[in-house]
């Protein structure tokens, strides 16, 4: 089944890509936990993480290994969250492996409350963070 990772790797469909190499692609979140929310998305199109060689599971941890860096230094977060929805009873909603890679910054309270970019704001998270 093509998911929407699958147009957005393609190109069809349009996103503030800030990294790819063979195995994945690093893009904006559009709906983020917190502005410079990153997902790593695994050009592999499978749904659950057993589903990829460990080969190809750990370049995309040493993906997000270095967009938690990158959050750190370009973002000053000053912690982060990985996260991995890995199948659709775990909350799961597009079926094509990812990890959240989330800043955090001391006193910015729950993560169930999201923030919203203001227009044009994604743009400056996009050219501070890139690769
Ligand atoms: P899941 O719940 O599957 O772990 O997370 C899917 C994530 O993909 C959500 O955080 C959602 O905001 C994000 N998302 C869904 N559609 C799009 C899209 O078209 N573009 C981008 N950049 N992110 C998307």
């Amino acid at each position: 089944m093509e998911t929407i990772f699958d147009k957005i790797i393609a190109g069809a469909i349009p996103s503030y890509k800030i990294y790819e190499d063979d195995f994945c692609i690093v893009i904006l979140d559009i709906n983020p936990i917190r502005k410079g929310h990153c997902l790593v998305i695994s050009k592999k199109s499978v749904d659950i993480i057993t589903k990829l060689d460990s080969d190809t599971l750990s370049h995309i941890i040493s993906a997000v290994q270095a967009v938690d860096k990158r959050l750190r230094e370009k973002l000053g977060a000053d912690a982060v969250n990985v996260l991995v929805n890995d199948g659709k009873d775990a909350g799961q909603e597009i079926p094509h492996v990812h990890f959240h890679v989330v800043p955090r910054f001391s006193g910015d309270g729950n993560m169930s409350v999201k923030e919203k970019y203001a227009d044009g704001e994604i743009e400056k998270y996009y050219n501070k963070i890139k690769f």
